[in-house]
């Protein structure tokens, strides 16, 4: 009875501190699941109590030590309300995608995702911590220690347990899907560039090509694809286009589809060593050049770098500026490079349409309104997002247009190809952004515009692209094609 009464306290504490786990963490995985009735209801909630009670034995194995406690408990749970927010407020499932997302995104991308709902979460859950540390100090965890012991390890026993009766009923939910998801990266093999590139058949013609790698853009919301809005006034004047509504990827996200894009990686394989695009054009006699308007991420640095120059427009901005550069920025170093060899490959790397829209475009491409006005996803309407991300592809217009004006003062053949990395979704299915599956994220936009001159010198190439442009096709084709436009075989990859 003694005993009973000693452990008390300690009960209380760790009821006190799993609702509010439960509250600021593992609740967000079942606050958008659509719940009929009171018996899905009380399905679910002895499906949360179920995870919450695995959950609450490892935390009281962390609460014996004041130390481990202070310091393992407050990171892990500052770490957890840092994605539950996104679960809470936008559905998103915390998987490989987000996690790799999240740890390689530059941060000044980041920040554009840091709103006021966001900032006020975080000051809550900080009230939460202090106010279960004060607890913490008050008890005595030794209390009682043998008598909860066992059952402590029961509880995560049970983890075990459900997992083998229902594989992935826990797991894929918090806390325990974000463990998933950090240990899927971390086993993830580092990118193997192949070095030893096969002697190439090409001939050594006066060529340039700008290689415009865009970002966030899907093709059904470009105008010249026979979207309802003209997004694209100044390309729908251009007779030497060739845009491709039919092409597919499942990367939906910067990290993995650009490494893929610019190698001969094909989507079904992601081990093994991979030929860079550039190494083959170095080969074959190309200047290439880099141009960036994203710092490099670590899955695609290594295939950047096999340029022989790289320019980076924000190497030195600061990660707390806000505004980030536009992308016509990059026409100043593309002006200056230009004419600097006879064979050329510079690529354009935008920061296109990603998220915040209204950072990525001029006054004058305001085109669609009313816009956001806030980067409270929840708080915004449907209609806000697609104007503003509309206005984006206005922006895009432009400035493809300022490029292939450029490229038509050009007396050699020359080519403008641009290829998103991946679309974006609009509240389809109630999705937002990318890094998660769907179609309006697997379907980017993809063009290509040739020079008079090069139609003339290499008419049967054209016709070979142009007869591609009703296919559906998939992101394995940009490599062998790209290489075949500069008439390079690439049949030895
Ligand atoms: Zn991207």
């Amino acid at each position: 009875m003694e005993k009973l009464r000693k452990l008390r306290p300690v009960l209380w504490f760790h009821l006190l501190v799993n609702v509010m786990v439960i509250l600021f963490v593992t609740g967000a995985s079942y606050y958008h699941i659509p719940l009929d009735g009171i018996k899905d209801t009380g399905i679910y909630l002895i499906h949360l109590l179920l995870l919450q009670t695995t959950v609450a034995g490892f935390i009281y194995f962390l609460s014996l030590n004041k130390w481990v406690f202070r310091v393992g408990f407050s990171a892990l749970f500052l770490l957890y309300c840092g994605f539950s927010f996104w679960a809470y407020s936008q559905d998103l499932s915390i998987t490989l995608p987000l996690v790799q997302s999240v740890l390689e995104t530059k941060t000044d991308i980041a920040i554009d995702v840091i709103t006021l709902p966001y900032t006020i979460f975080f000051l809550f859950a900080i009230t939460a911590l202090i106010f279960i540390h004060r607890k913490h100090g008050r008890i005595k965890p030794f209390n009682g220690f043998k008598l909860l012991v066992t059952p402590a390890a029961l509880c995560i026993v049970l983890f075990f347990v459900l997992e083998e009766m229902r594989p992935g009923s826990l797991k894929n939910r918090l806390p325990y899907n974000l463990i998933g998801g950090l240990a899927e990266y971390y086993q993830k093999p580092e990118l193997q560039l192949n070095k030893q590139i096969p002697d190439l058949s090409f001939k050594n013609d006066s060529i340039a090509l700008v290689f415009v790698l865009g970002e966030t853009v899907r093709a059904d919301h470009i105008g010249i694809n026979g979207y309802s809005r003209n997004t694209t006034p100044l390309l729908s004047e251009e007779d030497n286009l060739i845009s491709f509504k039919k092409l597919f990827t499942n990367n939906t996200y910067t990290g993995a589809s650009v490494p893929q894009i610019l190698t001969d990686q094909d989507l079904e394989t992601n081990e093994g060593v991979f030929t860079s695009l550039y190494s083959v054009l170095n080969k074959a006699d190309f200047k290439t050049t880099w141009i960036g308007n994203q710092t490099l991420e670590k899955s695609f640095a290594p295939i950047a770098n096999t340029n022989d120059e790289v320019i980076l427009v924000d190497k030195f901005r600061s990660v707390f500026s806000f505004d980030k550069a536009l992308d016509e920025v990059m026409l100043i170093p593309l002006d200056s490079i230009l004419p600097s060899y006879y064979r050329q490959c510079i690529t354009i790397q935008m920061i296109g349409s990603h998220w915040w829209y209204e950072n990525r475009y001029t006054q004058e491409h305001r085109v669609f309104t009313p816009v956001i006005e806030s980067k409270y996803i929840p708080s915004l309407t449907r209609e806000q997002m697609i104007n503003s991300y509309d206005n984006t592809i206005v922006y895009l217009d432009f400035f493809l247009n300022e490029i292939i004006e450029r490229l038509k003062n050009e007396t050699r053949p020359s080519v403008m190809l641009y290829v998103s990395d991946h679309g974006e979704h609009l509240g389809e299915e109630g999705k937002w952004l990318h890094a998660q599956g769907g179609e309006a994220a697997m379907n980017p936009a993809y063009m290509i515009w040739f020079s008079d001159s090069y139609i003339d010198r290499f008419p049967d190439r054209v016709t070979n692209i142009r007869s591609m442009k009703d296919a559906r096709m998939n992101t394995d084709v940009i490599f062998y094609k790209t290489l075949s436009i500069l008439g390079i075989d690439n049949s030895s990859f």
